[in-house]
């Protein structure tokens, strides 16, 4: 187009300038500025009317266009345009606005300041396109004296300027609030640690260095107190993180750090930083390499950022906590049964081959517990973990239960023979040496199967299987096992509802006197008849109930059936005759048996002393005292006491002993081969014994008419087994006592 018809052109000449504005500086950075006009003086005019004006400290650098289109495409190219000195009239009547429009709408350029100037007053745009595309000024080019030109200039630069550090610091606060709220969801306090460093670096936009360092108690396993930690890095190629700080062998950083620590505030050094975290007693220090020094702009959002980071620092320091609370045993601070669980889980999910895991009971712990209190107790428990850790670093330990430790390891490391081995010596429990033993119940990768939950149900079927053995205190679960337990509980569950519903019997094998052939008496034995009408052998059923607890129940039930039969006996001529019954461990256990015993008696009006008691010797195992207690009250009533399976068990004469007996039984396994050469040895011996002691001895499972001749030879007092009648249902027993006598 044409310059403009009042061509006032030499108004840039008019110098009204404030010398003050024009700034003779040496800054190297510099703002671009467009001239858009289609006449090339006003170029060269407007950069010689500007020429030596700074603003704020950079010079201008200047781009020319001479079309609308020419404009548009400098602008698309140049990133770095902060103004635009716009002519409106160009190639068309619009050119100018349609510039305006491409940088606004196309371009989505808002911070770019433009200044429309025309020739000709008659086309200024209207005031909504002023408003509309946020245009600076709007100026006739008679208006644009070397003074106002220079004025508007700056003022255009300064908006651009103000627009930029609001966008910057929108944008910063942007990554503020979306790190963090990526940081929030991060629960580990190394994850958060590393999360925050990713977001320092996308913030401060540099490719630096950076270290997240705390001190590594409860962050890093087996870190001790004092020292500082490297708790994540960014920028680093070698590993730092989880180590000291000195492994970064930097006099300089590991000081600063430290003094960080010790002056409690950030340090800005041109190029590095060491920023000081602190919130509710957690405290950190990141330091980090600049490439360049921060703007104010930066170090203010940093404050911003590093605020948020603290709350967010205590945060996952109190997640820790929790999740400490809820997966750590408060003991001995290994894991406990929830973590054991999910160590369980990984276990049974990784590939991982020739892994095992390991349940330990210690045995007789709740002994220790009553008799010498539950500090003791506590520190028992505190020294036999600490023992476990001695077995291999790369176990995983846990508590699972009161007593109960859970590992997982390697299967060359974690065996019977090495956990055996960590039992040999006693534990050191307060003044206390306490020998402790355990049972191991282990389940190998290979056969674990299913969800963490389900492994220890798999472990704990070998545990309770290694408690039930005598000798070797260990079991490797076996699918099978699983087969096992499940037709046990259907076995209990079949009893228990059997017996509810009044299925079991008493049945009695006479006893009788060998010289006199004489019926003396009965054992009485249990018979549980199925609904199929089958027999179930007590050699089953009496292990199942007394595992399960029935058998407390199923005990009164067969003391007060053996008293009513005694009663119905005495009511007869029979009255001389004892009912023997069999006592198992459990009914001992529970407190009240003597009184259950006695009132069984008291209710039926019988004489205590038709009642016999048959204990084995393993009654003495778990708790000797209780049961000989029990016994001495029972015999002080008159109830008689036998000592039944004599010499298949375990326990020692001294507390043999201690028992009120009256009757001691030969097991039939002693009974067997008595008849032949050689064999009657051991019955010789117990027939002896029974009359050094003073004790009645009745021979068991006789069945050959040689068996009894050898006793009746050796001296024995009594008689029971097949020879002379199998056991019978109560009205059988009364018919053979009437045909017997
Ligand atoms: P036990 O107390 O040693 O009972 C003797 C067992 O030997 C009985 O087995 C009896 O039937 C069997 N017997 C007797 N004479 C002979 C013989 O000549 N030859 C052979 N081969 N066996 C003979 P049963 O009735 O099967 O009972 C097995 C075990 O179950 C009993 O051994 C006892 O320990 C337990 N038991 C039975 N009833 C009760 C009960 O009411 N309570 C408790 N706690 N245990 C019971
Ligand atoms: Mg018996
Ligand atoms: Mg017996």
């Amino acid at each position: 187009m044409q310059v403009s018809e009042n061509s006032q052109d030499d108004f840039l000449f008019i110098d009204d300038s404030d010398e003050d504005e024009i700034l003779d500086g040496t800054s190297k950075e510099t703002w671009q500025v467009l001239i858009v006009d289609d006449d090339p003086e006003i170029h060269s005019v407007t950069q010689l009317a500007l020429s030596d004006l700074e603003v704020l400290g950079r010079r201008l650098e200047y781009l020319h266009a001479y079309s609308g289109q020419d404009a548009c495409k400098l602008i698309e190219e140049n990133h770095d345009i902060v103004l635009v000195l716009l002519d409106v009239v160009m190639e068309t009547d619009d050119a100018g606005l349609n510039v305006v429009k491409h940088i606004r709408e196309n371009l989505h350029r808002q911070d770019i300041r433009i200044v429309l100037r025309t020739g000709q007053p008659g086309y200024a745009p209207e005031e909504s396109v002023i408003k509309e595309y946020d245009i600076n000024d709007y100026k006739t080019k008679t208006e644009l004296t070397r003074r106002k030109l220079v004025t508007t200039v700056y003022a255009a630069i300064r908006s651009y300027q103000q627009i930029a550090t609001v966008t910057e610091s929108r944008q910063g606060l942007e990554k503020i609030v979306s790190g963090s709220a990526s940081l929030l969801e991060l629960h580990s306090i190394t994850e958060y640690c590393q999360g925050t460093l990713k977001q320092l670096i996308q913030l401060i936009d540099q490719d630096i260095e950076c270290l997240f360092c705390a001190r590594g108690q409860g962050i890093i396993e087996h870190a001790d107190d004092l020292s500082f930690y490297i708790i994540a890095q960014q920028g680093y190629s070698s590993v730092l993180a989880n180590q000291k700080l000195e492994t970064l062998k930097d006099e300089k950083i590991s000081k600063q750090v430290k003094s960080c620590f010790t002056q409690k505030t950030h340090q800005y050094f041109d190029d590095s930083l060491y920023l000081y975290i602190a919130k509710g007693g957690y405290r950190a220090v990141i330091y980090l390499t600049l490439n360049e020094t921060l703007s104010d702009i930066q170090k203010q959002l940093l404050e911003v950022f590093l605020a948020g980071i603290a709350i967010g620092y205590e945060n996952v320091h109190l997640f820790q906590k929790l999740s400490n609370a809820a997966y750590k045993d408060w003991l001995t601070n290994l894991a406990n049964r929830l973590e054991f669980v999910r160590l369980l889980d990984t276990f049974a999910k990784d590939d991982g081959e020739h892994q095992v895991a390991a349940l330990i009971d210690l045995n007789h712990f709740s002994d220790v517990n009553d008799a010498l209190g539950q500090d003791v107790g506590n520190q028992l428990l505190t020294a036999v973990a600490q023992r476990l850790q001695t077995l291999s670093c790369t176990c995983k330990i846990a508590r699972v239960g009161a007593d109960v430790f859970g590992m997982i390891g390697s299967q060359s490391c974690l065996t019977p023979d090495a956990l055996l081995t960590l039992f040999e010596q006693p534990f050191t429990a307060g003044e206390q040496k306490l020998p402790i033993n355990a049972c191991f119940g282990f389940c190998t990768k290979e056969h674990a199967s299913g969800s963490g939950v389900q492994v220890l149900n798999q472990i704990n079927i070998a545990l309770n299987l290694a408690k039930k053995k005598q000798v070797e205190h260990f079991a490797y679960y076996n699918p099978e096992m699983e087969d096992e337990t499940q037709w046990r509980l259907n076995m209990i569950r079949q009893l228990r509802t059997d017996f509810a519903d009044n299925r079991l019997e008493l049945w009695y094998q006479p006893q009788l006197d060998l010289s006199s052939g004489k019926v003396i008496g009965a054992e009485a034995l249990l018979r549980w008849r199925t609904t199929d009408g089958n027999f179930i052998s007590p050699a089953i059923f009496i292990p199942l109930a007394e595992y399960s607890g029935l058998i407390v129940d199923i005990g009164d039930w067969v003391v007060n059936q053996a008293c009513a039969q005694i009663k119905v006996l005495e009511g007869k001529i029979f009255g001389d005759i004892t009912i023997s019954v069999n006592v198992s461990i459990p009914q001992f256990r529970r407190g009240n048996f003597v009184d259950t015993v006695l009132s069984a008696i008291k209710n039926h009006k019988i004489q205590p002393s038709k009642l016999e008691l048959e204990i084995t010797e393993n009654i003495l195992m778990d708790d000797p005292q209780v049961v000989i207690d029990a016994l001495v009250k029972l015999k002080n009533h008159d109830i008689s006491i036998a000592l039944d399976d004599f010499g298949t068990g375990f326990s020692s004469l001294s507390y043999l002993q201690k028992l009120p007996l009256d009757r001691l039984k030969v097991d039939r396994a002693f009974i067997t081969d008595i008849a032949q050469e050689g064999q009657s040895v051991i019955a010789e011996t117990i027939i002896d014994l029974g009359k050094k002691m003073n004790l009645k001895v009745i021979a068991e499972g006789i069945e050959e008419i040689e068996q009894q001749e050898r006793l009746l030879e050796l001296g024995c007092d009594e008689v029971q087994g097949f020879y002379y009648a199998k056991p019978m249902p109560a009205n059988e027993f009364m018919k053979f006592l009437q045909n017997n006598s």
